[in-house]
C-alpha cells in the first residue's frame, strides 16, 4: 500500500467554501491539437469547487482511501521540521502544484527512501530536481495542457491591464477620485504594437491566437519551429533567439519552461536591448528573470510595466521587491489554478495515480522524468545539467 503525501496550498482565510459564485464549469474534454482532457476512471470531487487547498485534497481521499492506501495533505512545507520534511521520510509519492510548489531538492529526495512517484498537479516541475530524481529514479509527472489556456488567458488579461494602465485607473475609483489625467498619463492602445513569446508551446501559440485579432505584430522565438501553416496563418515572425527578437518588440512574454537554458534569462543585459518603455509579461517563472534587474529596469523607465505570477521563492516573503516595485501588474501564484483549472488537474492526477498504482504505464504526454531519464513531454521541453 502506498503512502501519498500531497502538499496543496492554504484554505481561504474565511475558512472553506460553502457556496460558489458559479453553479457550473463548462465541459472541455479536448485541448487545442487533439489531446483529451484527462479521463480517470471516475472523479469524487464537483467541478468548480475549490479543490488545491488543504480541504478540497485535489478529491482523491476517497478513491486512495477505498484500496487502502493513505494520504497525507499539509500545507506546511519549508523551515526545519515542517510536516512536509517529517512525512517525506516514508512517502512513496509526493504531489503539489507550482503555486505552492513542495520543493522536491536533491537532499529531500536522498532523505526518501521510499519516494518513486513526484506528480505535479498542474504544469512545471522545476520545483523538483530533475538531475536528483534521475540519479534516484523517481518518475516525475504533470498535468500536461491542464491549464496552459488558462495562463494564456493571464497573460492577454496582463498585456492588456499593463498597456491601457488599467490597475491605477481601478485605484483612482477606490480611491474616491476622478483624475482623468491620472489615468491615462500612461495609457496606450496595444493595437499596432509588436508582440513576441519566448516560447510558443501550448501557452505561447495560445497567446499568440489570442492576440492575433487586436492586430498586433506576432513574434516567437523557439528551439522548435511552428508548422510553416501556422506560422502564416498568424503572421508570425520567427527569430534565432530571445536576444534577437527582443529589441523588436514593445511587449515580451515569457512562456518557456524553466531549466539551464532559460535561468536568468532576462538581466540587465537582455532587459537593456528592449524598447524603451517595453512591456514584459512573465508567467513561466520568476528565475528567468532577475529579480533586481526587473526592479530596476522599472524605477529607470527602461521596462514600462512588469506583470505575471510567479515569484521565487513562493510564497514569496513580505518584502521581496517585486511587490513594492512601479509600474507591476503582479499577483500570486493564480493564472494557473482558476477553479477551471483545478477540475482539470485534480483529475489528472487522479488519473496518473490510478495508472501508477496498476501497474499501467502513464501517459507519454505527462512524463517528465521517467526510467532514469527525461522522458515524455520532459524530453521534448526540458534540459538536465551537463
Ligand atoms: P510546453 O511544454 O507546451 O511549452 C514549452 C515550450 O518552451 C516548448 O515549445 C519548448 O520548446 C519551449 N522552450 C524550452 N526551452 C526553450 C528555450 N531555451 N528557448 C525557447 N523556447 C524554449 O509548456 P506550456 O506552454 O504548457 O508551459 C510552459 C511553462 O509555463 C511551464 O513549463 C511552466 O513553467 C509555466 N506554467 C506556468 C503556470 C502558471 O500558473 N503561471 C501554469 C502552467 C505552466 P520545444 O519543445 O520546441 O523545445
Amino acid at each position: 500500500m502506498a503512502k501519498v503525501l500531497c502538499v496543496l496550498y492554504d484554505d481561504p482565510t474565511d475558512g472553506y467554501p460553502t457556496s460558489y459564485a458559479r453553479d457550473d464549469l463548462p465541459v472541455i474534454d479536448r485541448y487545442p491539437g487533439g489531446q483529451t482532457a484527462p479521463t480517470p476512471e471516475a472523479v469524487d470531487f464537483t467541478p468548480g469547487r475549490l479543490l488545491g487547498s488543504v480541504s478540497g485534497e485535489l478529491g482523491l481521499r476517497g478513491f486512495l482511501e477505498a484500496a487502502g492506501h493513505t494520504l497525507v495533505v499539509t500545507s506546511d512545507k519549508d523551515g526545519d521540521g515542517s510536516v512536509f520534511d517529517r512525512e517525506l521520510v516514508d512517502a512513496d509519492v509526493v504531489i503539489s502544484q507550482p503555486f505552492w510548489p513542495a520543493y522536491l531538492t536533491a537532499e529531500r529526495i536522498a532523505a526518501a527512501g521510499n519516494l518513486k512517484l513526484a506528480i505535479t498537479a498542474g504544469i512545471g516541475s522545476d520545483h523538483v530536481d530533475l538531475d536528483a530524481a534521475i540519479a534516484h529514479g523517481v518518475t516525475v509527472a504533470e498535468v500536461t495542457y491542464c491549464n496552459s489556456i488558462s495562463v494564456a488567458e493571464h497573460v492577454v488579461m496582463t498585456t492588456l491591464a499593463l498597456v491601457r494602465n488599467y490597475l491605477p485607473s481601478h485605484r483612482v475609483v477606490l480611491d474616491g477620485g476622478w483624475n482623468i489625467a491620472d489615468c491615462v498619463a500612461r495609457s496606450y492602445d496595444l493595437e499596432g504594437m509588436q508582440v513576441g513569446t519566448v516560447a510558443a508551446g501550448r501557452i505561447g501559440l495560445a497567446v499568440l491566437r489570442r492576440l492575433a485579432p487586436f492586430e498586433v505584430g506576432l513574434h516567437y522565438t523557439d528551439r522548435h519551429r511552428l508548422p510553416r501553416a501556422v506560422e502564416e496563418e498568424l503572421g508570425l515572425t520567427f527569430h534565432e533567439s530571445a536576444q534577437d527578437m527582443v529589441p523588436h518588440c514593445d511587449v515580451v512574454t515569457v512562456n518557456a519552461p524553466l531549466h539551464p537554458e532559460t535561468e536568468g534569462l532576462f538581466g540587465d543585459k537582455l532587459i537593456g536591448t528592449m524598447k524603451r518603455g517595453a512591456y514584459l509579461v512573465n508567467t513561466a517563472r520568476a528565475l528567468i528573470v532577475d529579480r533586481d534587474a526587473v526592479d530596476r529596469a522599472l524605477r529607470s523607465g527602461q521596462l514600462a510595466g512588469y506583470a505575471g505570477d510567479v515569484w521565487f521563492p513562493q510564497p514569496a516573503p513580505a518584502d521581496h521587491p517585486w511587490r513594492t516595485m512601479p509600474h507591476h501588474g503582479m499577483t500570486p501564484h493564480i493564472s494557473g489554478s482558476s477553479l477551471s483549472a483545478q477540475a482539470r488537474y485534480a483529475a489528472g492526477t487522479r488519473e496518473i495515480l490510478e495508472c501508477w498504482l496498476a501497474g499501467r504505464p502513464v501517459r507519454e504526454e505527462y512524463l517528465i522524468v521517467d526510467g532514469g531519464a527525461l522522458a515524455g513531454a520532459g524530453a521534448h521541453a526540458y534540459s538536465v545539467h551537463g
